[in-house]
């Protein structure tokens, strides 16, 4: 790819190898449990890659290129299991970005550094069950009390849910600021009037755990409060949710590689009318639309990656990333199914896998609908 370096070629070169040896062999089996996987999760930890955003100072991995690394890292792991890569991508990104970047020494020490090693589970709470799309709506309220705060709400589709150490929960100060009374706690989940509501089953990414998370009277320190001072702490913790964008744009193109490469295996294979399937050219044809939308949707990804790393603002290019990898994914996907015919509908074939964790990078992050608004803004509309 044009935008490989050595960093990033070496990178993906390691990554690759225990994806094909440690992930992949399990993906059907985690598939079918629709368990998280703490054995994968530990290792991905003692190899470092949960670090690769942060710096070396901070405990980080130190590279030259963090997000486009990351970037490859969601990729990889999707290209065997997008419910797996789901967690790690939550992990490395949004769940820590905010303890690295607001939290002080008692933070790192027991929650950020735990869990670059891979030692605690972390998750971000912000979608309620009536509150979505619609952010600023939400109503887990946080009241200030004798050194600390009380938060009271429900929250929904929280991944990691019910495994967390920690949730970073996104509450409500003041409901009538709307966004601008947004602000982020860190809740340890032994506090007391945390629950657990429930495992919610799911569709696709079944072993990327989601859950209905209750706080009742939950006690949240002051030093808790992730916030840099300058007000809402939701708002400014934005760009870090922005660029999480282009690492669910990466899920996308990690499912589509892998049914591109099933696909492209089995028309070879499959014989009718005396020749592989892969001779017609109805299905000749299928295969090169798949790579086309493929290519175009991995060069997007990669190019908004490598323009974070250059620090410019990537508010378009991440919601673009996000709408042009989830739905030409998607549609890669289906066409896979389509050339393997019926046993594309068979569980002993991965396609169908493919096609169900393929619908998670369309929504996860936030709608394609919403992804339209955040362009048509910037483009002035
Ligand atoms: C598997 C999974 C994991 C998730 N993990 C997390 C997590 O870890 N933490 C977390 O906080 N959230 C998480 N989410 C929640 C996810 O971010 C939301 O599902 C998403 O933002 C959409 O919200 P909603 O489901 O409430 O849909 P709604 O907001 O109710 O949307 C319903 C429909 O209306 C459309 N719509 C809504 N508003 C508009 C508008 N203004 N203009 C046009 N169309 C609109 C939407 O595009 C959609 O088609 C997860 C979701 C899933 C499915």
């Amino acid at each position: 790819m044009i935008f490989d370096t050595e960093e990033t070629r070496e990178y993906r070169h390691h990554l690759a190898r225990w994806v094909d040896e440690r992930l992949k062999p399990k993906a059907e089996e985690l598939d079918h449990s629709g368990e998280f996987s703490f054995e994968l999760f530990r290792e991905i930890g003692e190899l470092g890659y949960l670090g690769t955003m942060y710096p070396e100072e901070a405990g980080g991995s130190g590279l030259q290129q963090p997000y486009t690394c990351f970037t490859i890292l969601c990729e990889e792991l999707a290209r065997a299991s997008v419910g797996f890569a789901a967690g790690v991508c939550m992990q490395g990104s949004t769940a820590t970005h905010t303890l690295y970047a607001w939290g002080d020494e008692e933070v790192k020490t027991n929650y950020f550094l735990p869990a670059l090693r891979g030692e605690k589970v972390g998750a971000f709470a912000i979608t309620e069950p009536n509150a979505g799309s619609d952010a600023a709506s939400l109503r887990t309220k946080a009241t200030k009390t004798d050194g600390g705060w009380l938060l009271n709400g429900t929250k929904v589709f929280t991944t990691n849910g019910t495994v967390a150490d920690f949730i970073t929960v996104v509450a409500t100060t003041d409901p009538t600021l709307k966004a601008k009374g947004l602000e982020l706690f860190l809740v340890d989940t032994k506090t007391k009037g945390f629950s657990v509501g429930r495992k919610l089953e799911k569709f696709a990414v079944h072993c990327s755990d989601t859950a209905e998370l209750v706080f009742e009277n939950v006690f949240v320190p002051e030093n808790r409060r992730l916030n840099n001072g300058a007000g809402s702490s939701f708002l400014n913790a934005y760009q870090a949710l922005t660029v999480d964008r282009i690492f669910t744009a990466a899920l996308a193109v990690g499912v589509g590689r892998a049914a591109y490469d099933a696909s492209l295996q089995y028309i070879q294979e499959r014989q009718q009318f005396g020749k592989p399937v892969g001779q017609f050219q109805a299905v000749q044809f299928r295969q090169v639309e798949m790579l086309a939308k493929l290519e175009s949707a991995s060069l997007y990804t990669y190019q908004a990656a490598l323009l974070a790393d250059q620090s410019k603002d990537i508010t378009r290019e991440a919601a673009l990333a996000k709408i042009i990898a989830a739905e030409n994914c998607n549609e890669v996907c289906h066409m896979a199914m389509q050339n393997y015919g019926g046993w594309g509908l068979m569980n002993e074939f991965p396609v169908q896998r493919f096609l169900r964790d393929s619908y998670f990078p369309m929504v996860g992050g936030g709608t394609g609908d919403i992804m339209r608004m955040i362009v048509a803004r910037q483009m002035g509309l």
